[in-house]
C-alpha cells in the first residue's frame, strides 16, 4: 500500500511549508477575507482506496471562494447539458479573474466558467426558473452531499462583505446583462454568486467533495455516479487550462494537475484515477492564487510522480 508513504510525504510538505517565510498576501479587496490569519496551512489527500493523508490545519474551515465554481459548473452542466457552452466559452483567458476586457469583443460571452464573468453566467443558468433561495439551497446541498457532511454552511459575514464591495462583479454582471448573457435580475444572480463563493469548508471536506472528479464521475465513498465519465474528464480539462486564471500555464508547468483556486487561499487539485487533493494557505500570489498552496502541490506531485504529464 502507498498509504504510509503518502502520509509521510504529506506531513513533510506541511512541515516544510510551516518553515517558510514567503507566504504571499491575503486578499484585501473583500474586507472580511483581509482578517484571515496568513499563517494557516492545511493539506489533505484522499487516494483511490479512500486513504486520507492530512496535515496542518486540515479541519479549519476557510472561504472556498472560486473553488465553488467547479461545483456550480458541474451543477449547471447537469441542468442544461452542452447548451451551457452557448452562454460561456472554454478557452483560457490569459487575463485576471475579474477582468472585463474580453467581454466587449466577445458579445458579453465570457471566455470560460472560472473567471468571475463566466462563473456569474453559470450561476445565472442555475438560477433560471428558481428563486435565489432555492438555487442557493441546491448548490449548498450539492456540496453537503458530495462531502457527506450536512454541516457545511455559508459564511454570511463574507457574503455580506463581498456584496458591499463587489463593484467589479456588479459591473461584469450588468455588462453581460446588456448582451442578454445574464437573464435574471442582476442582483438575484449576484446574490447567489456571492453566497456560493462564501461557502466555508475545510481541506478535508473539500478533498472529499472533489473525489468524483478523480474517479470518472463516480464517488468511490458511496459508489454513486455523480456525473458521466466524459463530463468529469471535460471538467478536469477546463480546470487544467482555466482553473488558475492567468496563472494557469504556470500551474500546469509546475504542478501538472487540473486545479481550481480561490482567493480564500484554497486549491482543489485532481490527480485523475489517483487522488483528490485540497490545500489551503491564505497568502496569494500576483494572480490571486494561493502562493504556498501551489508550492505544496508542486512538491506533492513531484514526490508522488502524479503529474498528468508524466513522472
Ligand atoms: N468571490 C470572489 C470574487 O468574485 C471570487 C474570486 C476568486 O476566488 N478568484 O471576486
Amino acid at each position: 500500500s502507498l498509504a504510509p508513504h503518502l502520509r509521510s510525504v504529506v506531513e513533510e510538505i506541511a512541515y516544510e511549508m510551516r518553515q517558510r517565510s514567503d507566504r504571499g498576501t491575503v486578499a484585501r479587496y473583500i474586507p472580511e477575507l483581509a482578517r484571515v490569519d496568513p499563517q494557516g496551512f492545511g493539506l489533505v489527500v484522499i487516494d483511490a482506496d479512500g486513504t486520507i493523508a492530512a496535515a496542518g490545519d486540515s479541519e479549519t474551515p476557510f472561504s472556498i471562494q472560486s473553488v465553488s465554481k467547479v461545483f456550480t459548473l458541474t451543477l449547471a452542466l447537469g441542468m442544461v447539458g452542452d447548451a451551457l457552452w452557448k452562454r460561456v466559452g472554454r478557452e483560457p483567458s490569459g487575463s485576471p479573474f475579474n477582468s472585463i476586457v474580453q467581454l466587449e469583443r466577445e458579445q458579453g460571452v465570457p471566455r470560460n466558467p472560472f473567471i468571475n464573468a463566466g462563473a456569474i453566467a453559470v450561476t445565472d443558468v442555475i438560477l433560471s426558473g428558481h428563486q435565489p433561495r432555492e438555487a442557493l439551497g441546491e448548490i449548498l446541498r450539492f456540496m453537503q452531499a458530495l462531502a457527506n457532511d450536512p454541516t457545511i454552511a455559508i459564511d454570511e459575514a463574507v457574503a455580506a462583505s463581498e456584496k458591499r464591495t463587489g463593484f467589479r462583479n456588479v459591473a461584469l454582471a450588468n455588462y453581460m446583462k446588456s448582451f442578454g448573457v445574464v437573464e435574471n435580475p442582476v442582483d438575484y444572480t449576484l446574490g447567489v454568486y456571492f453566497h456560493h463563493c462564501a461557502i466555508s469548508m475545510s481541506c478535508r471536506q473539500l478533498a472529499t467533495a472533489g473525489r468524483f472528479l478523480a474517479h470518472s464521475g463516480r464517488n468511490p465513498a458511496t459508489g454513486l455516479s455523480v456525473i458521466p465519465p466524459e463530463r468529469a474528464r471535460r471538467i478536469n480539462a477546463v480546470m487544467l487550462t482555466c482553473g488558475h486564471y492567468d496563472g494557469s500555464g504556470e500551474f500546469a508547468y509546475r504542478v501538472g494537475l487540473p486545479g481550481k483556486s480561490g482567493v480564500g487561499g484554497g486549491i482543489l487539485a485532481i490527480a485523475p484515477g489517483r487522488a483528490s487533493i485540497a490545500v489551503w494557505s491564505p497568502g496569494l500570489d500576483e494572480s490571486g492564487n494561493s502562493h504556498l498552496g501551489r508550492i505544496a502541490l508542486e512538491s506533492l506531485t513531484k514526490r508522488m510522480g502524479w503529474s498528468i504529464f508524466g513522472a
